[in-house]
């Protein structure tokens, strides 16, 4: 079968053909029907050979739909053809955070598909076990396959933070690509918030509109001013950090107000950094990891209500090292996805 891997440290994904897997006892073998692509991808590839925490070569892939194409032993409660999206943090299944569903914080360290074991960027891919396999039924699987991260990631996010979303409240959305288009469309659909989308160039900007943004403002240094203006000097309530450098962490604290909440979710390899005078006072900092299975659920239940609807461009798997290639240029609107049929 083909498959789109990572294996050579410091070039780009290649397509190469591999051998088809087969099921182990508990395991499923599904048939790729979609496979989204998340920017962590490119940080994962960016990393020099001695921090990359994977084995070599990696197939990519870790947002991913299909259907039930072979079950192995001791597989019972799932048909064949079963049209599915896959739950992509794999935990140990029995620890504390595992036990409500948190699998994305497993205690034991969790593994997922395209960040250590074999992903979706293939014509088929191995699921360790049939509870992370979440039935999306006649629902379109270009616009499912993203649920599992970018709309995933986002929803927990947001709901970390539920308790700030009061009337009148404002908040800040930085970086308004495949999770923070995702992250608008929650907010609008779960809260009565008003938002403001931060981003770079008036196409990612009209795109953070045309999703659900009240407004949307250009990312610079005079962002955090314009977004005091906006709230009557206040300050956002809520600022949702979807970039996670240095800058933006900055931005995120010059948007924020006294008591506000700062949610740390891009990897881009910086942070948010405060004092109790160089920040509004009583401001809270967290990070949010993924998200739990039973919100994967939820998100693919709202999806097929039409409340959430992903932005795609798809792509075959031939393709595959080009979508990397706009990823990286910044060139993707919305969520690319790999179709390898
Ligand atoms: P993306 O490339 O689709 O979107 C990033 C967006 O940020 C783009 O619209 C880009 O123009 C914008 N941007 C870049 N620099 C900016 C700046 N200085 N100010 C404002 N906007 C800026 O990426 P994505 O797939 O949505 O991922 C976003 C981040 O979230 C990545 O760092 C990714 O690794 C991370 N991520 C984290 C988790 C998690 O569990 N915390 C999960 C998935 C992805
Ligand atoms: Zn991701
Ligand atoms: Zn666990």
């Amino acid at each position: 079968m083909k498959a789109l891997q990572y294996r050579r440290f410091g070039a780009g994904p290649e397509v190469v053909e591999i051998d088809r897997p087969a099921p182990g006892p508990g395991e499923v073998l599904v048939k790729i029907t979609a496979s989204g692509i998340c920017h962590s991808d490119e940080h994962v590839m960016s990393l020099p050979a001695e921090h990359f925490p994977y084995a070599m070569p990696q197939t990519l892939g870790h947002e991913p739909a299909g259907t039930v194409a072979e079950v192995g032993a001791g597989v019972t409660r799932i048909e064949l053809g079963t049209p599915v999206v896959v739950y992509g943090p794999w935990g140990c299944g029995w620890c504390a955070m595992c036990a409500d569903g948190t699998e994305n914080l497993c205690l034991t360290g969790m593994t997922a598909p395209g960040l250590g074991s074999p992903g979706a960027m293939a014509e088929y891919m191995i699921v360790d076990d049939v509870r992370h396999l979440v039935p999306i039924g006649d629902f379109d699987p270009v616009s499912a396959a993203p649920l599992t991260d970018a709309a995933l990631t986002s929803y927990q996010a947001i709901k970390s933070v539920m308790n700030r979303f009061v009337a009148g409240s404002t908040t800040v959305v930085i970086g308004a690509g495949g999770l923070g288009h995702m992250a608008i469309q929650l907010l609008r659909a779960l809260t009565g918030t008003r938002v403001i989308a931060l981003d770079l160039g008036e196409a990612r900007l009209a795109f953070a509109r045309e999703v659900g943004a009240h407004a949307a403002v250009e990312s610079n240094r005079e962002a955090g001013s314009t977004v005091r203006e906006m709230t009557g000097g206040r300050g956002a309530d809520v600022v949702l950090d979807f970039v996670g450098t240095d800058i933006t962490g900055r931005l995120a604290v010059a948007c924020g107000g006294v008591g506000s909440s700062v949610v740390l979710i891009g990897a881009g390899g910086g942070g948010v950094t405060i004092g109790l005078t160089s920040a509004p006072l009583n401001m809270t900092v967290s990070t949010s990891f993924w998200g739990r299975r039973q919100e994967l659920i939820e998100l693919v239940a709202m999806a097929r209500r039409g409340q959430i609807s992903v932005r795609t461009t798809t792509f075959p798997l031939d393709e595959g090292p080009r979508a990397y290639e706009l990823l990286r240029r910044g060139e993707i609107r919305g969520r690319g996805v790999i179709v390898p049929a």
